[in-house]
């Protein structure tokens, strides 16, 4: 112990975030920042004028710790509009300051010290630190570009990553950052593991509504067997692109739901109130609301896989999200992708995130040559950085 080094063991080895370099890195050179996932345009006018008018109408103190009634209702009037799902709002949905605090929530409330935690990599940065404070360890499977140009796994890596001391598998789709979004069969080799070892799915699905090609997004909990031990987890920041206004939430049985709220009571206890009335209201837009959000990115999509080809970094076509991964090694082969993403906004004006980061340690190899670019930007914004990048030498 030492006031020089007071940072919990648990947390040795974590550096700060990469978002925060990249972006100061974008505002120091006056890059385009395709670096951290948040749009730069507002969301629909029906949440922002609710939030105003919440806050102006004086709903300004403490919502109820489980979240406020009008939101839980939403929050399950959609699970069941759009996925099938049925969740009783007073005991089976939790509102959350984001997805962010639903996952620490979920991992803290549920994992004892040496619980091991399956989780597939290239994964979202706060996952690892938070099984890690958790006293939990993380059993990666690794997601890699196939000969059909998506990302996928190997079952018998799944299959071989569960131990007597498996307590989780944590389950990201459409997927952050690869763009994958879980096949019906990809989807049933998870669920299949989860049954036969009778292990809980937390399953992040932030991404649900951005969903490409005419592909459908499926919940796991909606799988036979999966509603029973599975806490869904999601946010209003990207349906609604509301991202600092951190309004999340989980949906489990009322077991799994008590262990989440039991931690997540000691973080922030409960936020956002006006916020989260207008996220209630973007909850209830109309379906064409939703279907024109993920025909926008898509066509941002289509302008990025464009210029990164063009820029000869080989882009791995993403089937949801708001990113799109490029294999680096024909433009930068003796470079790792850290170097790459430092020295691209000098030299061509744009910030992405070095994939290489969000592997385990233990697996960086793997992602050394990956890099992140986002495409939730104006369609100017995208259209000069695909110049930039196709006119870089
Ligand atoms: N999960 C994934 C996969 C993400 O990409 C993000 C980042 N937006 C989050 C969780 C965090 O969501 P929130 O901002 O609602 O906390
Ligand atoms: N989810 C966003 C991303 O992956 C933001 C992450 C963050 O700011 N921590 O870029």
């Amino acid at each position: 112990m030492s006031l020089q080094q007071p940072l919990t063991t648990k947390l040795a080895g974590f550096g700060a975030s990469i978002f925060a370099e990249m972006t100061a890195l974008a505002v120091e050179t006056g890059s385009i920042n395709l670096g951290q996932g948040f749009p730069d345009y507002n969301g629909p006018v029906e949440v922002l004028n609710t939030a105003q008018s919440e806050i102006a109408s004086g709903n300004n103190q403490y919502p109820p710790g489980v979240g406020q009634s009008n939101l839980r209702a939403a929050i399950a009037e959609h699970q069941k509009r759009f996925w099938g799902l049925t969740y009783d709002p007073d005991s089976e949905v939790l509102v959350t300051m984001g997805a962010t605090e639903a996952l620490a929530g979920a991992l803290l409330g549920i994992l004892n010290d040496g619980d091991e935690v399956i989780v597939f990599e290239p994964l979202f940065d706060t996952y690892a630190g938070c099984v890690a404070l958790a006293g939990g360890t993380l059993s990666p499977v690794t997601l890699r570009p196939q000969s059909s140009g998506r990302y996928g796994f190997d079952p018998t890596e799944l299959r071989a990553a569960v131990t007597s001391r498996t307590r989780i598998i944590l389950l990201n789709s459409p997927h952050n950052p690869t763009g994958m979004v879980f096949n019906a069969e990809e989807l049933q080799q998870v669920a299949d593991v989860a049954i036969e070892h009778d292990l809980i799915v937390i399953s992040d699905e932030v991404y649900e509504h951005l969903v490409f090609d005419n592909l459908t997004h499926t919940p796991i909990a909606s799988l036979p067997g999966m509603r029973e031990r599975t806490i869904t987890i999601s946010s209003g920041g990207k349906s609604f692109n509301t991202t600092g206004w951190k309004i999340g939430w989980a949906c489990a049985p009322a077991s799994l739901l008590h262990a989440t709220r039991m931690a997540k009571q000691l973080f922030t206890f409960a936020g956002g109130t006006p916020f989260q009335s207008a996220i209630a209201a973007g909850l209830r837009l109309p379906d064409t609301y939703f279907v024109n959000l993920a025909a926008d990115l898509q066509s941002k999509r289509d302008i990025l896989m464009d210029a990164l080809m063009a820029a000869d970094l080989q882009p791995i076509r993403p089937e949801g999200t708001y990113f799109i991964t490029a294999d680096i090694r024909h433009r930068w082969p003796h470079r790792d992708a850290l170097d790459f993403c430092r020295a691209l906004p000098s030299a061509c004006g744009v910030v992405a995130i070095p994939g290489s980061v969000l592997y385990d340690p233990r697996h960086a190899h793997e992602g050394t040559h990956l890099v992140r670019f986002a495409f939730c930007k104006q369609i100017e914004t995208m259209q000069s950085a695909s110049e930039k990048l196709r006119n870089w030498k």
